[in-house]
């Protein structure tokens, strides 16, 4: 198969969807790997590491799209390369079609199948190509976060661990899955006292027993939301119902009820996000303000540690690249459910029940 690798051009992304590694992988199976001249760069991998990987370099997008049968990207195709897709071609990327339509449509139109990370399951019930990247951001998350709570930032001055004599930041995560989970780690790290709420008593439960003394859980009720989003300084939104829109669990009227100057920090932006006031920002411009209240909403957060990230998701995602190029994609989805789990768009058609009902399209 010949599998290609475009540059990302979603503004601020230096990620790259295969890594010299992967390549070399691929290679060593027979592949014929075709890499934008240039892709690897933000990421820390020259051409010249493609090259000696056995891959061979193309000046353009076009000339990537026009020569692959697999395209392997990290960010959904944006529009000029959504037009360069074609009948036939597989597509293996992150999709997050629900909060999409523009997309949708367009990926329908191209007759492509489209393999979205973010989909794919695994036998414990998680989401091993989302995993490493939501780990990233919710490390992320804090840090962001800390940052725009700095006054030069627009925020309420607070430093997050304190000092002797004065309280540290109060820090509320919504969500307490992979991203929930490394958010308040990292932001209990920094000496913030951190609870994270969930609709999961499971996984309160795990959360509790495992770090019981680093940060505190409750249910994830309208009350209880509401009585900690008052007192915090910090949110970090992190919900996730897969392949459906994030659910709103922060209302413009509660905003009112929050300390002048908070940050939230809604990761979940990439699904529509889970504060009613968020709309997806960029590296270039994250912060935002409503109501006196911040708002980070970066789609891309994994972006702004390219190298980290690219080897993080290059980790998780060469079996399963793998396993489509050797097998092809209707081999290999019927031999593994998980990765069919997947699959969103064939020929012309939804193909995931979730991602249909959230945008009202038959799947
Ligand atoms: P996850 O499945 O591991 O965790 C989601 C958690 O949300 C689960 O524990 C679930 O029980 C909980 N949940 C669902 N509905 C809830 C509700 N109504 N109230 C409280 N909790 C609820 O998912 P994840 O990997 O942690 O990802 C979280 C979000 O972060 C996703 O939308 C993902 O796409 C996004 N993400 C964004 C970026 C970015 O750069 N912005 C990067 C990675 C992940």
């Amino acid at each position: 198969m010949r599998i290609g690798c475009p540059t990302e051009i979603k503004p601020q992304e230096y990620r790259v969807g295969l890594t010299p590694h992967a390549a070399r992988e691929a290679v060593a199976h027979g592949h014929e790997v075709i890499v934008q001249a240039g892709a690897g760069i933000g990421a820390g991998f020259p051409d010249a590491d493609y090259l000696a990987a056995g891959a061979r370099l193309a000046d353009t997008a076009e000339e990537v799209f026009a020569a692959a049968d697999m395209i392997v990207k990290v960010k959904e195709p944006q529009a000029p390369e959504r037009a360069l897709l074609r009948e036939g071609q597989v597509l293996f990327t992150y999709l997050h079609l629900a909060p999409d339509p523009d997309q949708t449509r367009d990926l329908l139109a191209s007759g492509a199948t489209c393999i979205a990370y973010e989909t794919v399951t695994d036998r414990a019930g998680g989401l091993p190509l989302l995993a490493p990247m939501s780990e990233v951001a919710g490390k992320l998350a804090p840090q962001m976060g800390a940052w725009t709570l700095q006054k030069a930032n627009g925020g309420r001055g607070v430093l997050m661990g304190g000092v002797p004599g004065v309280g540290p930041a109060e820090v509320l995560v919504i969500g307490g899955g992979v991203v929930g989970t490394h958010a308040a780690r990292v932001a209990a790290g920094m000496g913030a006292e951190v609870t994270v709420v969930d609709r999961s008593l499971p996984r309160l439960r795990h959360l509790d027993e495992v770090f019981g003394g680093v940060f505190r859980t409750r249910y994830a009720s309208t009350g209880n939301i509401a009585e900690l989003a008052a007192r915090a300084d910090m949110i970090v939104g992190a919900v996730l119902i897969p392949g459906a829109a994030a659910p709103k669990l922060v209302s413009r009227g509660m905003l009112a009820d929050l300390k002048p100057g908070a940050a939230l920090v809604d990761v979940a932006i990439d699904q529509g996000g889970c504060f009613e006031t968020s709309r997806p920002t960029t590296h270039d411009d994250p912060v935002y303000e409503v109501d006196g209240i911040l708002h980070y909403c970066v789609a891309n957060m994994p972006g702004a540690v390219a190298r980290t990230s690219t080897i993080a998701l290059g980790n998780a995602t060469m079996p399963y690249m793998l396993a489509l190029a050797d097998r092809g994609w209707a081999q290999a989805c019927a031999a593994d459910p998980h990765l069919a789990a997947g699959l969103n768009v064939h020929a012309g058609r939804l193909t995931n029940e979730a991602v249909g009902q959230a945008l009202g399209i038959e799947a």
